[in-house]
């Protein structure tokens, strides 16, 4: 598997479970190519590692019992499959993975969240995967209530809604607000990790 980095004891930063303590496993590679995308998911640089590997590098970082593996991209569901899924599950760990939402799961995890990308992929609002814990979009001048109305539509646990950390940042963030307030079923989410400086 081509992963980019494997990092913690760290926190989740966004959603339903920011704050909570974690490892991160981030592959790499991604099918969509967004704008304003904030991560380095290039393949160079990244290493080749055998399941057990990764799971033996996790169990390492994970000095705290936390338990708790994030497994972020690039886009992950390229690469996820059963036989990474039944070894973190057989070393203890609950897996919570964001995906994008246009590839389907090889293989099933314990939270999944849905940040789709309207925005970047042909189709705009069609999805592989419609049913998930969690949805949440980063919102960008793009965005508006009738792009929430689309995902509430889908089968969607939480809703989060969450400003674009890019130089518009101030408008995207009254725009979020704006937007949750019009419909409650969202949630404002921030990126914890960017503003209390953690990777
Ligand atoms: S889907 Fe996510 S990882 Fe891929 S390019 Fe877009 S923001 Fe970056």
């Amino acid at each position: 598997m081509l992963v980019k980095e494997i990092f913690g004891p760290t926190l989740q930063g966004e959603g339903a479970h920011a704050g909570r303590p974690c490892v991160f496993l981030r592959f790499a590679v991604c099918n969509l190519a967004c704008s304003w995308c904030d991560t380095d998911f290039r393949p160079e640089g990244a290493e080749t590692l055998s399941v057990d590997e990764i799971v033996r590098r996790l169990v390492a970082r994970d000095v705290h019992g936390s338990r708790l593996a994030v497994v972020t991209g690039g886009e992950p569901a390229l690469q996820w499959d059963a036989a990474l899924a039944g070894a973190l599950r057989a070393s203890g760990f609950r897996v919570h993975m964001e995906s994008n939402g246009t590839r389907a799961l090889a293989a099933p995890v314990d939270w999944l969240t849905i940040s789709p990308k309207p925005q970047f992929h042909e189709g705009r609002f069609e999805l592989a995967v419609t049913r998930a814990d969690e949805c949440k979009v980063v919102v960008d001048d793009s965005v508006d209530e009738a792009a929430l109305l689309r995902y509430e539509a889908m089968d969607f646990g939480a809703l989060f809604a969450q400003p674009c950390m890019d130089a518009r940042y101030d408008a995207h963030l009254a725009r979020t607000i704006e937007l949750v307030a019009r419909r409650p079923r969202w949630r404002l989410s921030l990126q914890l990790h960017k503003i209390v400086g953690l990777p």
